[in-house]
């Protein structure tokens, strides 16, 4: 009989005893006409729009916003200076360095191991299985009380599939820590997101981030969404101005362009769908993994080379080829229809065959 889930028994206890830093912000809330309480220039800025104030602390006008499309409310919500900033506080709030653990299910993105390293936080790898699926039976015996996190990809980097959502729940039920399961790319995927989830599972934490599907990864805005209590977690840690001003305004703007996200969606998908099947034609194209992303992983003949000539003409590609369960494959993203055709060419040309 399994026990049930205690956030408290989690949490580090430098975490638990934490008084977290009050802004001016956070001690006066309301109107006012006279602002002297944080020390900022009451001039203005040297700029054409004034940036002289501090920014919401929890950014309540975007999260109104991100409520309305991903219908996840605020409280439910975290926002981070990418979701790097969640991954990290993840690690901070739960994993005590050189005494706790957590599990990675590689190939899987990159910054799940290097936060863990930062953070001084043993990681034990579970390889997917072959078909890049989790393999629950190593995964369980991998986990000892000091398993605080295990971090679930999906669609999955840099493989591109989808994890099975009968086996991410198998492990939100029968794990006592928390599953984090990250789902950057769930725009371009036919599954439904976890974060519909929430209240079933008191131990899941869902990112998202508006660095992929949204195009707007240089404002870095990240998602963690969460029980209550876990989100008052990351509250209670985060840096108290980790969304700056300028990001929060050009944010609460671009939200209102849903339609035109979803429809770059529809075009990306449906060239993805469109290179896969150009790809597969190649005889030196061992295999087009199907893809639930904006990317597709492509195991083809010598992918080094085919590599570095993409690149003396100016297309960067992944090479993923010397990655473990990856081998002899590149990562290619996406493009516009034009550059996906100058990169199929490029191809073609390295082989010496004909579109
Ligand atoms: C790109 C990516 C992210 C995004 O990180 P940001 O810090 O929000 O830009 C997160 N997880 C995965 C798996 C990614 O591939």
């Amino acid at each position: 009989m399994k026990e049930s889930f205690s956030l408290d028994a989690l949490l580090r206890d430098n975490i638990k005893k934490l008084v977290p830093y009050s802004s001016a912000r956070d001690e006066f809330k309301g109107e006012a006409s006279i602002l002297l309480d944080a020390n900022e220039n009451a001039f203005g800025s040297p700029y054409s729009k004034n940036f002289n104030r501090y920014p919401d602390p929890l950014q309540h006008r975007v999260k109104e916003k991100l409520y309305k499309i991903k219908g996840v409310p605020a409280e439910n919500m975290f926002l981070g200076n990418g979701s790097d900033e969640a991954i990290d506080i993840l690690y901070r709030a739960f994993c005590e360095p050189g005494k706790d653990n957590v599990i990675l299910v590689p190939p899987t993105y990159g910054m799940y191991e290097v936060s863990a390293n930062i953070n001084n936080v043993a990681y034990r790898k579970v390889n997917l299985t072959m078909d890049y699926q989790l393999d629950l039976d190593n995964i369980a015996g991998a986990i000892d009380p000091y398993t605080k996190l295990i971090f679930i990809c999906s669609p999955n980097n840099p493989t591109g599939n989808s994890i099975r959502r009968q086996d991410i729940e198998t492990i939100l039920v029968n794990f006592q820590g928390i599953v984090v399961v990250d789902e950057a790319y769930i725009n371009f995927a036919k599954q439904p997101s976890f974060s519909k989830n929430l209240a079933e599972f008191p131990n899941l934490v869902v990112l998202q981030t508006l660095s992929k599907a949204w195009g707007l990864a240089a404002l870095r805005l990240g998602m963690a969404f969460a029980s209550r209590e876990i989100i008052d977690i990351f509250n209670k840690i985060k840096p108290p101005y980790n969304i700056n001003q300028a990001t929060q305004d050009i944010v609460l703007e671009a939200l209102d362009n849903v339609d035109m996200v979803n429809e770059w969606i529809k075009e990306i998908v449906a060239e993805r769908d469109k290179l896969t099947v150009s790809l597969e034609r190649l005889p030196q194209v061992a295999r087009v993994t199907p893809s639930d992303a904006n990317f597709i992983l492509v195991k083809l003949e010598e992918p080094r080379r085919l590599y570095n000539f993409l690149v003396d003409k100016g297309i960067i590609v992944r090479d993923r080829s010397k990655v473990e369960l990856c081998e002899g494959c590149l990562r290619l993203t996406i493009g516009t229809p034009g550059e996906n055709k100058v990169l199929l060419q490029a191809i073609h040309t390295f082989y010496n065959t004909t579109a």
